[in-house]
Parts: C-alpha cells; sequence; structure tokens
C-alpha cells in the first residue's frame, strides 16, 4: 500500500479485523519510512462471475442488487433483517461455489425464492410476482394456491382426529 502521507510504499499491517459478515477486511497500516498510521478495507470481490439475463446480455454479478430486490420484497413484514443478511449471504456463497464464471439470472431468481421460501410466505409471492413475471391474474393465484397446500405441521393431528 502507498503510504498516502509520504507515497511509500514500505508498510507493515499493525492489525486486521473482518468487515460486512467477514466479506471484507480492515487493516491498520504503519509506514515504514514516516511512522504515518492508516486504514485501508480490502473487499474480496469475484468480478469473473457474469450473470446471463433473459434477453442474453451480460452484466457482473452484483451483490446489492441481489440484496436489494430480497429487501425490497420483504418489505414492512416482520422479517429478521439478519434472515435477510444470511440468506443474501447463503446465496452468494452457493453461486461462488456452483457456477465458474458465469450463471443464469433465473438460477439466482429460484435461489432467492428458495429462500424467501422459507422466510415469509408474502415476501416469497411478491418476489415471484417480479421475478416470474406472471402473465395474469390467474397464474397468480396458482402460485398463491401451491403455497397453500404445503404440507403444515398440523396436518399429522389432524388426522387423529377425523
Ligand atoms: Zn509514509
Amino acid at each position: 500500500m502507498r503510504c498516502p502521507k509520504c507515497k511509500s510504499i514500505e508498510d507493515r499491517v499493525i492489525d486486521s479485523r473482518p468487515v460486512n459478515h467477514c466479506s471484507g477486511i480492515r487493516r491498520r497500516r504503519v509506514c515504514l519510512n514516516c511512522e504515518y498510521r492508516f486504514t485501508t478495507y480490502e473487499q474480496i470481490e469475484r468480478a469473473d462471475l457474469l450473470v446471463i439475463k433473459r434477453d442474453g446480455r451480460h452484466e457482473p454479478f452484483d451483490r446489492h442488487k441481489l440484496n436489494a430486490g430480497i429487501v425490497r420484497a420483504c418489505e414492512k413484514r416482520p422479517v429478521k433483517l439478519e434472515d435477510l443478511d444470511r440468506a443474501v449471504e447463503e446465496i452468494v456463497q452457493e453461486l461462488e461455489t456452483n457456477y465458474g464464471r458465469e450463471v443464469h439470472s433465473r438460477e439466482i431468481g429460484a435461489k432467492v425464492m428458495a429462500k424467501l421460501h422459507q422466510i415469509d410466505d408474502v415476501a416469497y409471492v411478491r418476489y415471484a410476482s417480479v421475478y416470474r413475471h406472471f402473465q395474469d391474474v390467474g397464474e397468480f393465484i396458482e402460485e398463491v394456491k401451491a403455497l397453500e397446500q404445503k404440507p403444515k405441521v398440523d396436518s399429522l393431528q389432524q388426522d387423529l382426529f377425523t
């Protein structure tokens, strides 16, 4: 790192700590030439992961965009921010593990839907309506119905009384 004061490139790291859920690191450094102390932030970046969109265009994967879509779907829902953070973290990790250089936007969408399905039903349907571009209201209602037919935990108990 170049010293902001004397421009020397000789420095020593005196402290390192993770930030942003371990996807970044903060380093405290001291210049070996003038002893000036400064801080650097390093972010791990996957510049090589490309998203292939519906129309065939490519764009670099954007974690913030993924996060924004999930947060928007959960607006005014009783969800914990840390659950959303964890969902984003898990999706990013899955993408990094399972896809080499490119991933279809529909695969990301499917992963988001799988996560939202566990977190909040309303958020799931909201996201699905944007992501799947429902052609008509009927299609949308089908999705909601499918959701209602999810096996309920207490169905076994009901069986005992019928
Ligand atoms: Zn210096």
